[in-house]
């Protein structure tokens, strides 16, 4: 079944306008409320896993390591949220100047109000569910907009959280650009959008006219750069993995390797290898190689394809949504692949001579949602680091910084503005305020007109 019921567009406002209700009653400020909430959203995955999981299997093909942290990493978030919730949400103890005295001052932390979520479709689950976990973790009651393209998955966000979660507080819209030009028309006290720099700024625009911050989940072209200090079998290793899984589509997939132009043959091999490694001769038959999402994809990834010089792969079925994992050895500087966010399997290759030219490179374009360096060279991964700047950075790694709970993971700059992850989600969903607290004791005269040089000077 491959169908979504839309909400109306008509049932809109007074969705946002219940919600607002329910945040009103304040049911939502005891931790005790969040924590059930949390707990709820945790048995809604375990319970049905096995139905998220066909969900995403159905959507995208996803193989099952990745359908599983899809919905464990999400628990393993909640239960790190579970842990930490009473410590971040305690109020912290600051001091207070001398001429405030006596007096105390101190923080605490508010929920926003009405937070809406609108996700992507490449890991639908995810992208939808963390956001939502840091606005309960902070107070906030919360409408969920999933995407409409991961079809599966939205029919099982709008069929199994609202068994689960408080309905007062919370509501699921399913839909497309009707249905998210409705929502984004009323008063938010958050928006969270992950998906496309285009859409971003049309959200970020319909924002502005409430004041409502936003946080800007967005991708980009993530670097790799590879120097001549590290075991290629292993940078190749985990470099196929990042970007094959899922077909590429991933946020923070490697777009484009650099690579030291002595190495460039041997790594190149590498990588051929553990394509075939990891996916057999045949990737179209490999049980874990996933399906671009849609024809339209297919087609906008095979035009980048176009005219380029295919040491790998190549292959492709349009029916079957099919695209083979793609090696592309240096394409021209001002081709599509190279300016475009690839968003798929095919990997450009291109040789470096000197690392000051690749900084050069990468600094001179939009800053990207991640950065790799596959390097033993201390003072060459100081160099790239200090050079450039991205969301995140990894060293002799790809992706996994993602999922890191203590690790912020969030864009800057043309991959976007705030982020999430454990005690990010807390304090980005949470208004910090601010009290000082007057003792009764007398005042010193001092404060009070008619004042004198004598007075003020003392
Ligand atoms: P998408 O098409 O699913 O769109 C995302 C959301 O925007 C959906 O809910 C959709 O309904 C809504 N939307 C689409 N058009 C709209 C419009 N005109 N007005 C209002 N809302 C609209 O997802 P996508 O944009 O194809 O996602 C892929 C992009 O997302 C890539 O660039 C990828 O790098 C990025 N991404 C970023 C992250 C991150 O965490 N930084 C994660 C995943 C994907």
């Amino acid at each position: 079944m491959s169908t979504l019921a839309y909400t109306p567009v008509s049932d809109i406002k007074d969705v946002v306008n219940q919600v607002r209700q329910g945040f009103n009653t304040r049911a939502s400020l005891p931790l005790e409320y969040r924590k059930k909430q949390l707990q709820a959203i945790k048995r809604c995955l375990l319970d049905n896993a096995e139905q998220w999981k066909s969900g995403l299997q159905q959507d995208l093909g996803m193989d099952l390591l990745l359908q599983t942290t899809e919905v464990e990493f999400v628990v393993n978030e909640i239960n790190f949220l579970l842990d930490n919730l009473s410590t971040w949400a305690a109020p912290e103890v600051r001091s207070v100047p001398l001429y405030t005295q006596p007096a105390s001052g101190y923080i605490i932390k508010e929920p926003l109000g009405v937070v809406l979520v609108m996700g992507a479709w490449n890991y639908p689950i995810s992208l939808v569910i963390k956001p939502l976990l840091g606005a309960i973790a902070a107070g906030n009651a919360a409408i969920i907009k999933p995407s409409e393209i991961s079809v599966n998955t939205a029919r099982n966000f709008a069929t199994l959280l609202p068994k689960y979660l408080d309905p007062a507080l919370f509501a699921v819209v399913t839909g497309a650009v009707d249905q998210a030009t409705e929502l984004l028309k009323h008063k938010f006290d958050h928006i969270v959008y992950t998906g496309n720099g285009k859409v971003a700024k049309i959200v970020a625009t319909a924002a502005a006219q409430h004041l409502t911050p936003t946080t800007l989940e967005l991708g980009g072209k993530s670097p790799v750069i590879v120097d001549d200090t590290i075991s290629l079998s292993t940078a190749a290793s985990r470099i196929v993995w990042g970007k094959y899984a899922n077909a590429g589509q991933t946020c923070v997939a490697p777009d484009y390797v650099f690579v030291k132009r002595e190495v460039l043959p041997e790594f190149l091999h590498q990588l051929s290898q553990h394509i075939r490694k990891y996916y057999g001769e045949d990737p179209k038959v490999s049980p874990d190689y996933s399906r671009i999402v849609n024809l339209n994809h297919v087609n906008r990834i095979l035009d980048l394809l176009e005219g380029q010089n295919i040491y790998h792969g190549g292959n492709y079925n349009q029916a079957d949504r099919y695209i083979s994992p793609t090696i592309i050895i240096e394409p021209e500087e001002n081709s599509k692949i190279l300016t475009e966010e690839i968003f798929g399997p095919l990997l450009p290759v291109l040789p470096y001579d000197h690392l000051d030219d690749v900084i050069r490179y990468v600094s001179n374009r939009p800053k990207p949602l991640a950065l790799y360096i596959f390097s033993n060279s201390k003072s060459n991964q100081k160099k790239i680091i200090e050079g450039t700047s991205s969301g995140g950075v990894s060293i002799n790694e790809v992706v996994s910084h993602v999922s890191c709970s203590n690790l912020p993971f969030g864009g800057v700059g043309d991959s976007g503005m705030g982020s999430y992850n454990g005690k990010a989600s807390f304090d980005t969903f949470s208004h910090h305020r601010s009290v000082l607290k007057r003792s009764w004791l007398p005042d010193p005269a001092i404060r009070f007109p008619p004042f004198s040089q004598g007075k003020v000077s003392t």
